[in-house]
């Protein structure tokens, strides 16, 4: 196997995230000499888990510059661990940091790169990458020629690296990273990040590591066997269910749309909730649609779900045609204010 870089940013603590992890042990299993680059404010940690991992090389660009996500600063830092790794493949996992600076870089190199791998194999000496094409509808293996071959790694796709992941070089103490430190000149930049503003923790519906996704459909917000609306209620019990499942909170397009309309609307649905062609992938091991059709357009979102059940009052929405593997001919009002009742 070729040489493998694998880029990675540090936490305020110097660790690594989850995503980080995965990347470690997506690296790891190509089998090729491993060095990781490390970019960030502190570095220890994160140093000391690559030589327990088992890297041969620890590259490092740290300072004050470098803990922040900038383009301009994350690109100089990537580029200079490259050119220092003189590696064939540099991995790394996409995260918003790494995805918007590492095409750049890989440009300044003059190698390629690909994006949304959700699989990495050894063939023939080199990397096979998966990818999915149109919308989670294809799934295509890819090789490459042309070197740096940069791959950015989609999270949730492979376990997280710890002490116990077989790969780990035996016999290796934590503790014992030699870093090789790159000295980086900070480019000049505008942009200056002056805080970070994000919901509270109990107003956030997007949760990527939850068990289970709620998705909630236009229905909600349609007039009911009474004649009327309940927008009110469907609220309450849709954050009452997310709540007491810690769900993650998915939407249709018709109704995250509808704020769009001047319709009535649920105030915490945005088109970040969106799953389907024109939104989200997301990987959830358990799926739950409510008062969502089932149109292909969204279930195609719904690639990764492995356990997926419906409620709807129509006994010929779309799930029931083979896209779930429960569908509850019910209403859904009256099956999630149940469901609220049993999760306490
Ligand atoms: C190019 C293109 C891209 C698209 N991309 C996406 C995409 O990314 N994501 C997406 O979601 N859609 C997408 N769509 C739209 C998609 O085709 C559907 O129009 C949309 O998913 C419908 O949303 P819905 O099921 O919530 O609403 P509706 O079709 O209005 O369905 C509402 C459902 O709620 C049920 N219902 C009502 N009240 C209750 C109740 N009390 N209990 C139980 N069930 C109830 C009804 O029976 C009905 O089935 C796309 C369309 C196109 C053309």
């Amino acid at each position: 196997m070729e040489s493998i870089l694998l880029l990675v940013h540090t936490e305020t603590d110097g660790a690594l995230a989850k995503p980080a992890l995965e990347a470690l042990t997506a690296a790891l299993a190509l089998g090729g000499e491993l060095t990781v680059g490390l970019v960030g404010g502190a570095v220890e940690p994160a140093a000391n888990l690559a030589a327990a991992a088992g890297a041969r090389r620890i590259l490092a660009v740290t300072g004050e510059p470098f803990t922040q996500p900038r383009y301009a600063t994350d690109a100089a830092a990537a580029e200079a661990i490259a050119r220092a790794a003189g590696a064939a493949i540099v991995l790394a996992p996409a995260t918003a940091r790494w995805a918007r600076a590492l095409p750049g870089v890989a440009y300044r190199l003059g190698g390629r790169i690909d994006t949304h791998a959700t699989g990495l194999a050894a063939r023939d000496g080199a990397p096979a990458v998966n990818r999915w094409f149109y919308r989670q509808r294809m799934e295509a293996v890819l090789t490459r020629t042309a070197r740096p071959w940069l791959v950015l790694l989609d999270a949730g796709c492979f376990a997280p690296w710890s002490e116990a992941t077989p790969q780990a070089t035996p016999g290796t103490a934590a503790g014992s990273a030699q870093v090789e430190f790159v000295p980086v000149e900070a480019p000049q930049s505008r942009t200056t990040v002056t805080g970070v503003q994000a919901p509270k923790a109990d107003e956030q519906t997007i949760r990527p590591d939850a068990k289970l996704l709620f998705v909630a459909g236009a229905g909600w917000t349609k007039k009911q066997p009474d004649g009327a609306v309940h927008v009110e209620e469907a609220q309450q019990l849709i954050l009452g269910a997310l709540r007491g499942a810690q769900a993650s909170l998915g939407g249709s397009k018709s109704l995250v749309d509808l704020s769009g309309e001047g319709q009535a609307v649920l105030p915490f649905m945005t088109h970040l909730n969106q799953v389907g062609q024109t939104g989200s992938t997301p990987r959830h091991q358990k799926g739950l649609s409510t008062c969502c059709h089932g149109e292909e357009p969204h279930v195609v979102g719904w690639r990764f779900v492995t356990e997926r059940r419906a409620v709807n009052l129509d006994p010929n929405c779309g799930w029931s045609r083979g896209k779930a593997d429960v569908v509850y001919v019910a209403d859904a009002f009256a099956v999630v204010r149940e469901l609220n009742r049993l999760l306490g």
